[in-house]
């Protein structure tokens, strides 16, 4: 959020000893002659218009930075001041400046109540962590826990293989014009543009090719010099060329697939032209086993294991708590 000056605003400030408002450039108390206290607060005199200050040498004593207090007598002085104006004390040590870049409220008559400052004014939350979350969580913990443990104890048990089942497939992929969009700077080289627009595409802090100026309400800002500084935050829309494209690309076409429950499996085959070619294969096999009047399965992309799986063989098993086999070996 970049912030833009739209100009410098007189303040005014109240005297705590006499309650008189003071314009926000006198020193010292119009009525009574009270230094301005160290914790003085401006306050914007009209909160509906901005009177902008002509006067450069005032605009340029705002930008010179927050005044600082005499640490004698209190009285304000302006930044760049090396002695005190009332009592011409040594500013250099133990001067204290104000502080600025507060964000100053529109002016309250007398009577009314000043709003409370929002951002300061929330408490932190503290409330009590909800029990049921924590109970709730707790058994999930629980139960994930059991059922890590059931998976990762096991029996060995003996078995014999009942049958088998083979499954492979390949994808075939066409080399086709296809069409796609993307940004301007993101196309590749060897793609055909077809046509383009402005698209909004992201929030910048910078002014770009193609943006747009978006500017929020202005506000006044302590100076702490006694004069607001108005500003704005603004941001900028960057648009940018979006756009549609042609280009040959591999895609994918159809799946090709073959089983059996035999020992040896194939690939499916398939006859490739030039724009064609296989893409990823995969390849599953299961076999089943029998144990007592237990009935278990293993699944795997072992080919070689598959392969040992004689039905009427005999097989060690690793199975767990939850009836899954983990691990098998033939038993010669
Ligand atoms: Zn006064
Ligand atoms: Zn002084």
């Amino acid at each position: 959020m970049a912030r833009k000056i739209l100009g410098y605003i007189e303040l005014v400030w109240t005297c705590d000893s006499c309650k008189t408002k003071n314009p926000g450039a006198i020193k010292s108390c119009t009525s009574c002659g009270a230094p301005q206290p160290l914790n003085v607060r401006f306050e914007q005199v009209d909160p509906n218009t901005f009177n902008f200050i002509k006067d450069e040498a005032l605009i340029r004593m705002a930008r010179s930075g927050p005044d600082k207090h005499c640490p004698y007598c209190g009285t304000r002085n302006t930044a760049d001041a090396k002695t005190c104006v009332q009592c011409g004390g040594d500013l250099s040590v133990g001067a204290t400046s104000r502080p600025s870049g507060e964000v100053i409220e529109p002016y309250q008559p007398e009577g009314a109540a000043s709003p409370e400052r929002s951002a300061h004014a929330q408490a932190p939350k503290t409330g009590k962590a909800p029990v049921i979350l924590i109970l709730v969580l707790l058994a999930v913990c629980v139960f994930g826990l059991f059922l890590l443990i059931s998976m990762l104890r096991t029996d060995k048990i003996t078995a014999t293989v009942s049958s088998t089942r083979w499954e492979r497939a390949v994808i075939v992929e066409y080399y086709q014009l296809t069409r796609d969009s993307d940004w301007a700077a993101n196309i590749p080289l060897d793609a055909t543009i077809q046509d383009c627009s402005l698209k909004y595409h992201y929030d910048s802090d910078e002014p770009a090719e193609n943006s747009e100026e978006v500017c929020g309400e202005p506000y006044t800002v302590d100076t702490g010099t006694g004069v607001g500084q108005v500003v704005q935050d603004c941001y900028y829309k960057v648009y940018e060329e979006y756009c549609s494209y042609e280009a040959m690309r591999w895609t994918y076409g159809e799946t090709l697939r073959l089983s059996g429950t035999d020992l040896n499996a194939v690939w499916p085959a398939a006859n490739l032209t030039s724009t064609e070619r296989i893409g990823q294969a995969t390849e599953t096999y299961t076999i089943w086993f029998s144990a007592g009047s237990k009935q278990y399965d293993l699944q795997t992309t072992d080919y070689a294991l598959y392969q040992q799986a004689v039905p009427g063989s005999e097989w060690s098993l690793q199975v767990n708590k939850l009836g899954a086999v983990t691990a098998a070996t033939p038993r010669d």
